[in-house]
């Protein structure tokens, strides 16, 4: 299984958060992270093995939603900041829209992605 964590600037510490809390089940057998750039490098100074693509400002975003779109990620975490204003909005609507078409979980806070790991965790 791979997952897409996605975190806007004002949202890291909170997605850094997650990842440590759920560092067992994300560092787990058969579990694969993918990141935008920025967030990425969190993940890996948290420990994690990640995968990388460019920051999101950049089309990160849009690299993770051609992956959703090529059924290579089955969930998406992505920490929205919804205080701030972001340049590549329409980038990030798309990746939304796009999980909305290939019916792909997709937490956008911390709450909601808790209940999603929670769920495979169970798998
Ligand atoms: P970043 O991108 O992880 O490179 O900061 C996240 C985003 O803003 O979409």
């Amino acid at each position: 299984m791979k997952i897409a964590v996605i975190a806007h600037d004002g949202k890291k510490a909170e997605m850094v958060a997650f990842l440590n809390k759920h560092y067992k089940f994300l560092h787990s057998a058969n579990m694969s992270i993918i990141a935008t750039g920025t967030t990425g490098s969190h993940a890996i100074e948290a420990g994690l093995k990640v995968e990388r693509v460019l920051s999101g400002p950049k089309g990160g975003d849009a690299q993770i939603a051609t992956q959703v779109c090529e059924g290579k990620i089955q969930a998406v975490l992505f920490f929205r900041d919804p205080l701030d204003k972001h340049p590549h909005e329409p980038d990030i609507n798309m990746l939304m829209r796009i999980c909305d078409v290939h019916n792909v979980p997709l937490a956008t806070n911390p709450a909601t992605a808790k209940l999603l790991v929670s769920s495979l965790t169970k798998r």
